[in-house]
């Protein structure tokens, strides 16, 4: 199964809710290590990434919804995160030009550019306590996945996030408000993590009930 750029957009709606649904526990992570605006961000972000893709006008690519949400993400957030999401999408989306549909190795495509493009960006690397703390053992996992079905390959990446959302905890900061915290920040996962494991769940959700 591989996704049409009308079915991503579908999924990417269903992504938008799913971290609007979660402000308050995204709120929370980042109180407990940050300045506690992480789950008000992500809202902001996702509002303006469903107004985007609403108005998007038919046909058009993978590429361009995806470019289309790291640019809604990149204006509407501000901040760190604003930058570095907006960056994620964009440069997935960018690695996914010219591919007409998004598969298992599309996945892996978008992920290890996203990866890479928010390590350029921000300067962190993984075990810093960041999202790449998730978005990297995913990206690792959809590569080793690419020849296995679309959604056991979401699924896997998914749960990849997942393990490195918990290995977080045991991590301490080495960026941003948490970085002041040192050894108090130990216990608590980090917050953009937590966004990276609900966006590749909800996506990997909505893989399975799409038709074959
Ligand atoms: P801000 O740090 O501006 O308050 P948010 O609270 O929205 O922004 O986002 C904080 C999240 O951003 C952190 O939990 C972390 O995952 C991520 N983050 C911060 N700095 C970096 C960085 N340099 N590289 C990757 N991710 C980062
Ligand atoms: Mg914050």
């Amino acid at each position: 199964m591989a996704l049409s750029p009308e079915q991503v957009c579908r999924m990417l709606l269903s992504v938008a809710d799913a971290i609007i649904a979660a402000e308050p526990q995204l709120s929370q992570a980042d109180r407990d290590l940050g300045d506690g605006d992480h789950g008000l961000g992500m809202q902001r972000g996702m509002e303006a990434v469903k107004l985007k893709l609403h108005a998007l006008t038919q046909p058009y690519s993978l590429e361009q919804v995806l470019n289309t949400t790291g640019m809604a993400m990149m204006s509407s957030m501000g901040g760190a995160s604003g930058a570095l999401f907006g960056t994620l999408f964009r440069a997935g989306g960018k690695a996914l030009s010219g591919h007409a549909t998004l598969g298992s190795a599309e996945l892996a495509q978008f992920l290890s550019a996203a990866a890479a493009a928010v390590m350029q960006r921000g300067g962190a690397k993984p075990g810093d306590k960041t999202l790449l703390d998730s978005l990297v053992p995913a990206a690792e996992k959809a590569l080793e996945s690419q020849t296995l079905p679309f959604t056991e390959a979401l699924n896997a990446a998914a749960a990849a996030a997942e393990a490195g959302l918990e290995a977080s905890k045991q991590m301490i900061a080495q960026f941003g408000r948490a970085k002041t915290l040192g050894p108090a920040c130990l216990g608590f996962p980090d917050a953009g993590a937590m966004s990276i494991c609900i966006i590749l769940r909800t996506l990997a959700n909505q893989a399975g009930q799409q038709p074959a």
